[in-house]
Protein backbone atom coordinates (compact mmCIF):
# COMPACT_ATOMS: atom_id res chain seq x y z
CA UNK A 1 0.00 0.00 0.00
CA UNK A 2 1.82 3.24 -0.93
CA UNK A 3 1.06 5.87 1.85
CA UNK A 4 -0.05 9.51 1.13
CA UNK A 5 -0.03 12.51 3.63
CA UNK A 6 -2.96 14.11 4.72
CA UNK A 7 -2.12 17.05 2.72
CA UNK A 8 -1.45 15.36 -0.80
CA UNK A 9 -2.49 17.03 -3.39
CA UNK A 10 -4.45 15.39 -6.26
CA UNK A 11 -4.33 18.04 -8.47
CA UNK A 12 -0.29 16.94 -8.54
CA UNK A 13 -1.25 13.30 -10.28
CA UNK A 14 -2.58 15.99 -13.54
CA UNK A 15 0.31 16.97 -16.06
CA UNK A 16 0.94 20.15 -16.13
CA UNK A 17 0.13 21.21 -19.30
CA UNK A 18 -4.06 19.91 -18.88
CA UNK A 19 -3.58 21.85 -15.09
CA UNK A 20 -2.44 25.32 -16.58
CA UNK A 21 -4.86 24.66 -19.58
CA UNK A 22 -7.76 27.16 -20.15
CA UNK A 23 -10.61 25.17 -21.25
CA UNK A 24 -13.09 26.04 -24.23
CA UNK A 25 -15.97 28.22 -23.11
CA UNK A 26 -18.88 26.48 -25.10
CA UNK A 27 -21.74 28.86 -26.13
CA UNK A 28 -24.43 28.43 -23.24
CA UNK A 29 -27.66 25.92 -23.50
CA UNK A 30 -30.31 27.40 -21.77
CA UNK A 31 -32.28 25.23 -19.32
CA UNK A 32 -35.35 28.51 -19.61
CA UNK A 33 -37.66 28.37 -21.81
CA UNK A 34 -38.59 30.87 -24.23
CA UNK A 35 -35.29 32.31 -25.25
CA UNK A 36 -34.58 33.44 -28.44
CA UNK A 37 -31.50 31.21 -28.73
CA UNK A 38 -29.03 32.96 -31.16
CA UNK A 39 -25.70 32.70 -29.62
CA UNK A 40 -24.54 29.14 -31.10
CA UNK A 41 -24.80 29.33 -35.17
CA UNK A 42 -27.43 26.41 -34.82
CA UNK A 43 -29.98 26.44 -37.56
CA UNK A 44 -33.01 27.71 -37.14
CA UNK A 45 -34.57 24.87 -39.35
CA UNK A 46 -34.74 21.11 -38.28
CA UNK A 47 -33.19 18.69 -40.99
CA UNK A 48 -35.36 17.61 -43.42
CA UNK A 49 -38.28 15.24 -43.17
CA UNK A 50 -36.12 12.08 -45.30
CA UNK A 51 -33.42 12.64 -42.24
CA UNK A 52 -35.85 12.38 -39.13
CA UNK A 53 -37.56 9.11 -40.98
CA UNK A 54 -34.45 7.54 -41.44
CA UNK A 55 -33.30 7.91 -38.11
CA UNK A 56 -36.44 6.93 -36.30
CA UNK A 57 -36.37 3.59 -38.71
CA UNK A 58 -32.87 3.15 -37.66
CA UNK A 59 -34.22 2.95 -33.72
CA UNK A 60 -34.77 -0.41 -33.23
CA UNK A 61 -33.08 -3.72 -31.19
CA UNK A 62 -30.19 -2.83 -33.95
CA UNK A 63 -29.24 -0.47 -31.64
CA UNK A 64 -27.19 -3.36 -29.57
CA UNK A 65 -24.80 -3.18 -32.57
CA UNK A 66 -21.34 -1.63 -32.89
CA UNK A 67 -22.12 1.25 -35.79
CA UNK A 68 -19.15 0.76 -39.37
CA UNK A 69 -15.92 1.33 -37.82
CA UNK A 70 -15.12 3.74 -40.69
CA UNK A 71 -18.52 5.18 -41.63
CA UNK A 72 -17.78 3.47 -44.81
CA UNK A 73 -21.36 4.10 -46.58
CA UNK A 74 -21.51 7.45 -45.31
CA UNK A 75 -17.94 8.50 -46.36
CA UNK A 76 -19.21 6.97 -49.96
CA UNK A 77 -21.69 9.44 -50.64
CA UNK A 78 -19.42 11.85 -49.28
CA UNK A 79 -16.74 11.08 -52.11
CA UNK A 80 -19.65 11.32 -54.76
CA UNK A 81 -20.79 14.45 -53.59
CA UNK A 82 -17.02 15.78 -53.49
CA UNK A 83 -15.94 14.03 -56.36
CA UNK A 84 -13.08 12.29 -54.85
CA UNK A 85 -12.43 8.73 -53.69
CA UNK A 86 -13.41 7.50 -50.14
CA UNK A 87 -9.16 7.44 -49.04
CA UNK A 88 -9.31 11.52 -49.30
CA UNK A 89 -11.80 11.37 -46.14
CA UNK A 90 -12.00 10.95 -42.50
CA UNK A 91 -15.48 11.29 -40.62
CA UNK A 92 -15.30 12.60 -37.13
CA UNK A 93 -17.52 13.46 -34.23
CA UNK A 94 -18.41 16.17 -35.33
CA UNK A 95 -15.16 18.40 -36.69
CA UNK A 96 -13.95 19.74 -33.17
CA UNK A 97 -12.55 15.85 -33.15
CA UNK A 98 -11.06 15.24 -36.42
CA UNK A 99 -9.52 19.27 -35.30
CA UNK A 100 -8.16 17.48 -32.37
CA UNK A 101 -6.44 15.03 -34.49
CA UNK A 102 -5.10 17.48 -36.08
CA UNK A 103 -2.73 18.37 -34.02
CA UNK A 104 -2.14 15.24 -32.32
CA UNK A 105 -1.69 13.93 -36.21
CA UNK A 106 1.11 16.76 -37.52
CA UNK A 107 2.83 18.80 -34.33
CA UNK A 108 5.71 17.68 -31.95
CA UNK A 109 4.29 18.02 -28.36
CA UNK A 110 6.77 20.49 -26.57
CA UNK A 111 7.43 18.01 -24.33
CA UNK A 112 9.88 16.36 -26.78
CA UNK A 113 11.89 19.61 -25.14
CA UNK A 114 11.90 17.61 -21.99
CA UNK A 115 13.12 14.47 -23.75
CA UNK A 116 16.08 16.46 -24.65
CA UNK A 117 16.68 17.44 -21.24
CA UNK A 118 17.07 13.99 -20.30
CA UNK A 119 19.26 13.14 -23.41
CA UNK A 120 21.80 15.75 -22.16
CA UNK A 121 21.89 14.22 -18.47
CA UNK A 122 21.74 10.89 -19.62
CA UNK A 123 25.39 8.74 -19.39
CA UNK A 124 27.24 8.02 -22.73
CA UNK A 125 25.75 4.86 -23.58
CA UNK A 126 22.07 5.99 -22.76
CA UNK A 127 22.23 8.83 -25.40
CA UNK A 128 21.49 6.70 -28.81
CA UNK A 129 18.73 5.53 -27.39
CA UNK A 130 17.43 8.37 -25.85
CA UNK A 131 18.27 10.54 -29.20
CA UNK A 132 15.90 8.11 -31.22
CA UNK A 133 12.95 7.92 -28.91
CA UNK A 134 13.06 12.07 -28.58
CA UNK A 135 13.71 12.22 -32.08
CA UNK A 136 13.41 9.48 -34.31
CA UNK A 137 15.83 8.68 -37.08
CA UNK A 138 16.03 11.99 -38.65
CA UNK A 139 18.29 13.24 -35.47
CA UNK A 140 17.56 16.19 -33.50
CA UNK A 141 18.13 18.55 -36.17
CA UNK A 142 14.54 18.95 -37.75
CA UNK A 143 12.88 18.03 -34.67
CA UNK A 144 14.32 20.95 -32.98
CA UNK A 145 13.07 23.58 -35.22
CA UNK A 146 10.63 25.63 -33.45
CA UNK A 147 8.23 25.50 -36.40
CA UNK A 148 8.12 21.64 -35.51
CA UNK A 149 5.58 22.49 -32.05
CA UNK A 150 3.97 25.09 -33.80
CA UNK A 151 0.00 25.62 -33.96
CA UNK A 152 -0.61 28.42 -36.06
CA UNK A 153 -4.61 30.58 -36.10
CA UNK A 154 -5.51 33.56 -36.64
CA UNK A 155 -6.53 36.03 -33.89
CA UNK A 156 -9.32 36.27 -33.42
CA UNK A 157 -10.56 33.22 -34.51
CA UNK A 158 -11.96 30.32 -33.34
CA UNK A 159 -11.43 29.75 -29.75
CA UNK A 160 -11.25 25.87 -29.85
CA UNK A 161 -7.58 26.25 -31.77
CA UNK A 162 -5.70 27.29 -29.27
CA UNK A 163 -7.19 25.01 -26.53
CA UNK A 164 -6.12 22.11 -28.92
CA UNK A 165 -2.71 23.06 -28.99
CA UNK A 166 -2.30 24.19 -25.59
CA UNK A 167 -3.88 20.10 -24.29
CA UNK A 168 -0.99 18.79 -27.05
CA UNK A 169 1.73 20.84 -25.59
CA UNK A 170 2.12 22.47 -28.49
CA UNK A 171 3.06 26.02 -29.08
CA UNK A 172 0.32 28.27 -29.81
CA UNK A 173 0.58 30.72 -32.23
CA UNK A 174 -1.86 33.31 -32.72
CA UNK A 175 -1.22 35.73 -35.90
CA UNK A 176 -3.47 39.09 -35.25
CA UNK A 177 -5.75 39.90 -37.94
CA UNK A 178 -6.31 43.51 -38.64
CA UNK A 179 -8.62 45.99 -37.08
CA UNK A 180 -11.67 44.87 -39.88
CA UNK A 181 -10.45 41.30 -39.12
CA UNK A 182 -9.49 41.23 -43.61
CA UNK A 183 -6.86 38.90 -44.33
CA UNK A 184 -5.26 40.84 -47.23
CA UNK A 185 -2.04 38.46 -48.19
CA UNK A 186 0.10 36.33 -47.64
CA UNK A 187 3.17 38.84 -47.47
CA UNK A 188 0.93 40.83 -44.42
CA UNK A 189 0.07 38.28 -42.62
CA UNK A 190 3.74 37.38 -42.30
CA UNK A 191 4.91 40.80 -41.86
CA UNK A 192 2.48 40.09 -38.23
CA UNK A 193 4.48 36.56 -37.95
CA UNK A 194 2.66 34.30 -39.93
CA UNK A 195 5.14 31.24 -40.01
CA UNK A 196 5.16 29.39 -43.60
CA UNK A 197 6.69 26.47 -42.09
CA UNK A 198 4.84 25.95 -39.15
CA UNK A 199 3.82 22.27 -38.54
CA UNK A 200 -0.05 23.02 -38.24
CA UNK A 201 -1.72 26.02 -39.60
CA UNK A 202 -6.04 26.29 -38.97
CA UNK A 203 -7.70 28.97 -40.98
CA UNK A 204 -11.61 29.77 -40.60
CA UNK A 205 -12.94 30.04 -44.28
CA UNK A 206 -15.51 31.51 -44.36
CA UNK A 207 -13.65 33.62 -41.09
CA UNK A 208 -15.37 33.25 -37.83
CA UNK A 209 -16.45 34.85 -35.84
CA UNK A 210 -16.05 38.23 -38.55
CA UNK A 211 -18.21 36.00 -41.27
CA UNK A 212 -16.43 37.86 -43.29
CA UNK A 213 -14.76 35.81 -46.93
CA UNK A 214 -11.32 34.90 -47.18
CA UNK A 215 -10.45 35.02 -50.98
CA UNK A 216 -9.93 31.93 -52.83
CA UNK A 217 -6.76 33.61 -54.12
CA UNK A 218 -5.39 34.05 -50.64
CA UNK A 219 -6.28 30.42 -49.94
CA UNK A 220 -4.68 29.42 -53.06
CA UNK A 221 -1.30 31.22 -52.18
CA UNK A 222 -1.17 29.88 -48.93
CA UNK A 223 -1.54 26.17 -49.59
CA UNK A 224 1.32 26.52 -52.28
CA UNK A 225 3.59 28.33 -49.31
CA UNK A 226 2.54 26.73 -46.13
CA UNK A 227 5.63 23.63 -45.58
CA UNK A 228 3.03 22.14 -42.61
CA UNK A 229 -0.41 21.09 -42.86
CA UNK A 230 -2.98 23.44 -43.61
CA UNK A 231 -6.86 23.11 -42.27
CA UNK A 232 -9.23 25.02 -43.70
CA UNK A 233 -12.12 24.90 -41.74
CA UNK A 234 -15.06 25.27 -43.80
CA UNK A 235 -17.93 24.95 -40.81
CA UNK A 236 -19.99 27.87 -42.70
CA UNK A 237 -19.31 27.09 -45.96
CA UNK A 238 -22.53 26.72 -47.55
CA UNK A 239 -23.46 30.07 -46.43
CA UNK A 240 -20.57 31.55 -48.71
CA UNK A 241 -20.54 32.35 -52.65
CA UNK A 242 -17.48 30.13 -52.93
CA UNK A 243 -15.73 27.17 -51.36
CA UNK A 244 -11.96 25.85 -51.27
CA UNK A 245 -12.61 22.06 -51.31
CA UNK A 246 -10.61 21.71 -54.42
CA UNK A 247 -7.59 22.87 -52.71
CA UNK A 248 -7.57 19.63 -50.05
CA UNK A 249 -7.40 17.68 -53.71
CA UNK A 250 -4.52 19.45 -55.40
CA UNK A 251 -2.12 20.04 -52.54
CA UNK A 252 -1.22 17.51 -50.68
CA UNK A 253 -0.43 19.81 -47.10
CA UNK A 254 -4.05 20.47 -47.20
CA UNK A 255 -7.41 19.55 -45.34
CA UNK A 256 -10.33 20.70 -45.89
CA UNK A 257 -12.90 20.08 -42.62
CA UNK A 258 -16.66 20.30 -43.02
CA UNK A 259 -19.20 19.63 -40.46
CA UNK A 260 -23.08 18.55 -40.56
CA UNK A 261 -23.48 20.99 -37.31
CA UNK A 262 -24.30 24.02 -38.60
CA UNK A 263 -25.63 24.25 -42.42
CA UNK A 264 -27.47 20.26 -41.67
CA UNK A 265 -29.09 20.89 -38.93
CA UNK A 266 -27.13 18.31 -37.28
CA UNK A 267 -25.59 19.55 -33.88
CA UNK A 268 -27.17 17.54 -31.74
CA UNK A 269 -25.60 14.37 -33.70
CA UNK A 270 -22.21 15.34 -33.80
CA UNK A 271 -20.84 14.52 -37.46
CA UNK A 272 -18.53 16.66 -39.48
CA UNK A 273 -15.25 14.82 -41.74
CA UNK A 274 -11.77 16.20 -43.22
CA UNK A 275 -10.92 15.30 -47.33
CA UNK A 276 -7.44 15.68 -48.28
CA UNK A 277 -4.69 13.45 -49.48
CA UNK A 278 -4.65 10.05 -48.71
CA UNK A 279 -1.68 10.02 -46.51
CA UNK A 280 -2.77 12.82 -43.80
CA UNK A 281 -6.32 11.08 -43.97
CA UNK A 282 -4.80 7.86 -42.99
CA UNK A 283 -2.23 9.18 -40.17
CA UNK A 284 -5.83 10.42 -38.90
CA UNK A 285 -7.24 7.47 -39.08
CA UNK A 286 -5.13 5.77 -37.21
CA UNK A 287 -5.43 7.76 -34.11
CA UNK A 288 -8.89 8.06 -33.86
CA UNK A 289 -11.10 6.40 -31.75
CA UNK A 290 -12.17 2.29 -33.73
CA UNK A 291 -15.81 3.91 -33.18
CA UNK A 292 -15.92 7.66 -33.05
CA UNK A 293 -18.61 8.45 -35.14
CA UNK A 294 -22.25 6.61 -33.92
CA UNK A 295 -24.22 4.38 -35.73
CA UNK A 296 -27.37 7.12 -35.68
CA UNK A 297 -25.40 10.19 -36.93
CA UNK A 298 -23.96 8.30 -39.86
CA UNK A 299 -27.54 7.10 -40.46
CA UNK A 300 -28.44 10.67 -40.26
CA UNK A 301 -25.69 12.23 -42.28
CA UNK A 302 -26.32 10.04 -45.00
CA UNK A 303 -30.02 10.26 -45.22
CA UNK A 304 -29.26 14.52 -45.53
CA UNK A 305 -26.97 13.80 -48.61
CA UNK A 306 -30.43 12.07 -50.54
CA UNK A 307 -31.84 15.60 -49.37
CA UNK A 308 -29.40 18.32 -50.58
CA UNK A 309 -32.27 20.32 -52.35
CA UNK A 310 -33.60 20.49 -49.27
CA UNK A 311 -30.80 21.90 -47.48
CA UNK A 312 -30.41 24.45 -50.60
CA UNK A 313 -33.51 25.81 -50.11
CA UNK A 314 -32.65 26.75 -46.38
CA UNK A 315 -29.59 27.84 -47.13
CA UNK A 316 -31.51 30.34 -49.59
CA UNK A 317 -33.18 31.55 -47.02
CA UNK A 318 -30.77 31.79 -44.80
CA UNK A 319 -29.04 34.00 -46.92
CA UNK A 320 -31.88 36.58 -47.51
CA UNK A 321 -32.32 36.82 -43.71
CA UNK A 322 -28.94 37.69 -43.28
CA UNK A 323 -28.77 40.10 -45.75
CA UNK A 324 -32.43 41.53 -44.14
CA UNK A 325 -31.13 41.27 -40.74
CA UNK A 326 -27.59 43.25 -41.61
CA UNK A 327 -29.59 46.30 -43.04
CA UNK A 328 -32.01 46.23 -40.02
CA UNK A 329 -29.51 46.59 -37.73
CA UNK A 330 -27.27 49.18 -39.80
CA UNK A 331 -30.40 51.57 -39.58
CA UNK A 332 -30.39 51.07 -36.11
CA UNK A 333 -26.51 52.67 -36.03
CA UNK A 334 -25.19 48.92 -35.32
CA UNK A 335 -21.79 48.47 -37.51
CA UNK A 336 -22.28 45.24 -38.82
CA UNK A 337 -19.59 43.04 -40.65
CA UNK A 338 -20.22 41.90 -44.30
CA UNK A 339 -21.05 38.44 -43.59
CA UNK A 340 -20.95 34.72 -45.67
CA UNK A 341 -22.01 33.31 -42.95
CA UNK A 342 -24.52 32.37 -40.75
CA UNK A 343 -24.18 34.90 -38.27
CA UNK A 344 -23.56 38.66 -37.86
CA UNK A 345 -20.44 40.30 -35.99
CA UNK A 346 -22.10 43.75 -35.08
CA UNK A 347 -20.65 46.82 -33.07
CA UNK A 348 -23.87 48.16 -31.10
CA UNK A 349 -24.34 51.94 -30.57
CA UNK A 350 -24.09 53.56 -27.27
CA UNK A 351 -23.56 50.72 -24.67
CA UNK A 352 -20.88 48.64 -24.63
CA UNK A 353 -21.21 44.97 -26.31
CA UNK A 354 -21.28 43.37 -23.24
CA UNK A 355 -23.96 45.78 -21.50
CA UNK A 356 -25.87 44.70 -24.39
CA UNK A 357 -26.15 41.01 -23.92
CA UNK A 358 -27.15 41.27 -20.53
CA UNK A 359 -29.75 43.68 -21.57
CA UNK A 360 -30.93 41.24 -24.46
CA UNK A 361 -30.81 38.75 -22.06
CA UNK A 362 -33.58 40.10 -20.18
CA UNK A 363 -35.46 41.05 -23.45
CA UNK A 364 -35.00 36.81 -23.27
CA UNK A 365 -33.21 37.36 -26.47
CA UNK A 366 -29.91 35.18 -26.15
CA UNK A 367 -26.70 36.10 -28.89
CA UNK A 368 -22.69 35.94 -28.29
CA UNK A 369 -20.18 38.14 -26.86
CA UNK A 370 -16.33 37.49 -26.20
CA UNK A 371 -14.09 39.09 -24.03
CA UNK A 372 -10.91 39.01 -26.13
CA UNK A 373 -9.53 42.84 -26.49
CA UNK A 374 -9.74 42.41 -30.63
CA UNK A 375 -14.06 41.38 -30.83
CA UNK A 376 -15.11 42.74 -27.04
CA UNK A 377 -16.60 45.53 -29.17
CA UNK A 378 -19.25 43.05 -31.03
CA UNK A 379 -21.84 40.44 -30.24
CA UNK A 380 -21.97 38.26 -32.70
CA UNK A 381 -25.58 37.04 -33.61
CA UNK A 382 -27.14 34.26 -35.01
CA UNK A 383 -29.36 34.51 -38.08
CA UNK A 384 -32.40 33.23 -36.54
CA UNK A 385 -35.47 31.99 -38.50
CA UNK A 386 -37.76 35.19 -39.88
CA UNK A 387 -39.44 35.24 -36.70
CA UNK A 388 -36.73 35.16 -34.16
CA UNK A 389 -35.14 38.13 -36.41
CA UNK A 390 -38.06 39.79 -35.36
CA UNK A 391 -37.80 39.41 -31.89
CA UNK A 392 -34.24 40.46 -32.21
CA UNK A 393 -35.08 43.72 -33.41
CA UNK A 394 -38.10 44.41 -31.17
CA UNK A 395 -35.73 43.32 -28.18
CA UNK A 396 -33.22 46.34 -29.76
CA UNK A 397 -35.83 49.28 -30.60
CA UNK A 398 -36.75 48.65 -26.64
CA UNK A 399 -33.32 48.94 -25.16
CA UNK A 400 -33.04 51.71 -27.34
CA UNK A 401 -36.05 53.79 -26.91
CA UNK A 402 -35.02 53.04 -22.93
CA UNK A 403 -31.81 54.67 -23.50
C1 LIG B 1 -19.10 25.11 -35.03
C2 LIG B 1 -17.69 25.11 -35.53
C3 LIG B 1 -16.96 23.94 -35.65
C4 LIG B 1 -17.39 22.66 -35.00
O1 LIG B 1 -18.28 21.93 -35.63
P1 LIG B 1 -18.72 20.52 -35.05
O2 LIG B 1 -18.74 19.69 -36.30
O3 LIG B 1 -20.05 20.73 -34.45
O4 LIG B 1 -17.70 20.01 -34.09
C5 LIG B 1 -15.69 23.99 -36.19
N1 LIG B 1 -15.16 25.16 -36.59
C6 LIG B 1 -15.82 26.32 -36.47
C7 LIG B 1 -15.17 27.58 -36.90
C8 LIG B 1 -17.10 26.33 -35.93
O5 LIG B 1 -17.74 27.49 -35.75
Amino acid sequence: MPRRSSTFKPETLVRPVIRRLQAYVPGEQPKIKGLVKLNTNENPYGPAPEVLEALRSATDGRLRLYPNPTAERLRIKLAQFHQCAPENIIVGNGSDELLALASRAFVEPLTGLTQYALQCAASKADRPLLRRAAFGRTGARGVLTPSRYAVQYLDPSYSLYPVLAGMHGAWPRAVPLPPDFSVPSVAALEESGWDSRAALSYITTPHAPSGREVSRALLASLSRSQNGVLVLDEAYVDFADADALQLALEHPNVLVSRTFSKAYSLCFLRVGYMVGHPALISALDKIRDSYNVNGLAQVAAEATLGALPYYKKNFARIIRSREYLANALNELDFQVLPSQTNFLLAAPPRLSAESWLARLREEKILVRWFSAPAIRDYLRITVGSEDQIEELLRAVKTILARG
